[in-house]
């Protein structure tokens, strides 16, 4: 079998590149991709050609995926040929001021890993340091690949600390927001799910969303969802996962006094919004970002997925070989698919 990775181009523009399998260099892994899934950053990065921190084209696109180890390059140490991994698309350098507080995720020199959809795979010596694990054998490869999304969502929950007790409002439930339904969920937290699309709330339901809304995009829905809420006062906590001002401006609007606002999903870059200064000063809401995950995020990821006490199977829409990439973010685009698998070896 050759070589054959899916290039991004331009804004929309993908590009399939053959040639010989790569070799594994001093300190690196080579993989056979086993599963690539695709994400909400994949469908954002194709459309806008690029990531102001992850990718400049062209470059390999892509970045969940799990696999099984070819070839340990020279002076790799504790990895053999056949073990099945997940790779994580980021590794913090591991010295700096944020690393040494725990706070890996703004870690300086964060790198990060892209090519996932492609045959195989070159895993770089920082990456095969912090950022590979092993994978039990009862946990498929797509399941696997979820562990990086999911611990961008543990990250972030993690930050917002939710009490058994509470009830919070979710925009969006685009892969992320059904992810964070799913843990909120599992762990016993009432969420309710707000989004435009009548057959997304239903997966949110499905995921064990307590209550859901349809909203209509582009006007502002707070007052609306804090109806919803106990005594109408607004959530004990919000969550934006759709990346748009209107929906960071509407989680804002969605919480209590006192309540805490996760603004998960990244906006465009130059994104502005203004704030009630009132509201955020005499009602104490505690607004902050949320952004990727650290090693530890990670491994409670694949921890989680292991157990399979998340019913992952209802956000992996369908499957498609590599050579249907497009038609697959086309899906996404189009909000026929939460997230597709994708299966660059036609045998497996
Ligand atoms: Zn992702
Ligand atoms: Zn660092």
């Amino acid at each position: 079998m050759e070589q054959l990775t899916a290039w991004l181009t331009g804004p929309e523009s993908i590009e399939f590149r053959g040639g010989p399998v790569p070799q594994p260099g001093r300190g690196e892994l080579l993989i056979s991709v086993g599963a690539a899934v695709t994400c909400g950053t994949d469908v954002k990065v194709y459309r806008r050609g690029g990531h102001p921190e992850m990718l400049e084209v062209p470059s390999p696109f892509g970045h969940e995926l799990a696999g099984t180890i070819v070839s340990p390059g020279e002076a790799v140490e504790g990895w053999r040929e056949g073990e099945r991994v997940v790779i994580s698309n980021s590794a913090s350098c591991g010295s700096c001021d944020f690393c040494a507080r725990g706070n890996e995720n703004l870690c300086v020199d964060l790198v990060y890993l892209n090519g996932a959809f492609s045959r195989y795979l070159v895993v770089p010596a920082r990456f095969v340091e912090r950022g590979v694990y092993r994978l039990p054998d009862h946990l498929g490869f797509a399941e696997a690949a979820l562990s990086e999304p999911l611990a961008c969502v543990l990250r972030g929950i993690d930050q917002l600390a939710p009490l058994s007790a509470e009830r919070g409002v979710l925009y969006g439930a685009g892969p992320i927001g059904l992810l964070f339904t799913a843990v909120l969920a599992e762990r016993g937290v009432e969420v309710v799910v707000a989004d435009p699309n009548e057959s997304r709330l239903e997966l949110a339901r499905s995921l064990g969303a307590c209550d859901t809304l349809e909203v209509e995009r582009g006007v502002s829905q707070a007052e609306r969802v804090r109806a919803r809420s106990l005594g109408e006062h607004g959530f004990d906590f919000s969550i934006d996962a759709t990346g748009v001002p209107e929906g960071w401006l509407d989680a804002v609007g969605s919480a209590r006094p006192g309540g805490r606002v996760s603004l998960f999903g990244g906006c465009a870059p130059g994104t502005r919004l203004e704030l009630d200064s009132h509201r955020v000063h005499y009602e104490e809401l505690t607004v902050m970002g949320a952004y990727h995950h650290r090693p530890a995020d990670f491994s409670a990821a694949l921890e989680l997925l292991s157990s399979g006490r998340l019913e992952t199977d209802l956000l992996l829409s369908s499957q498609r070989p590599l050579e249907e990439l497009e038609d697959a973010l086309g899906d996404m685009l189009a909000r026929r698919a939460v997230k597709v698998v994708i299966r660059p070896h036609p045998d497996n």
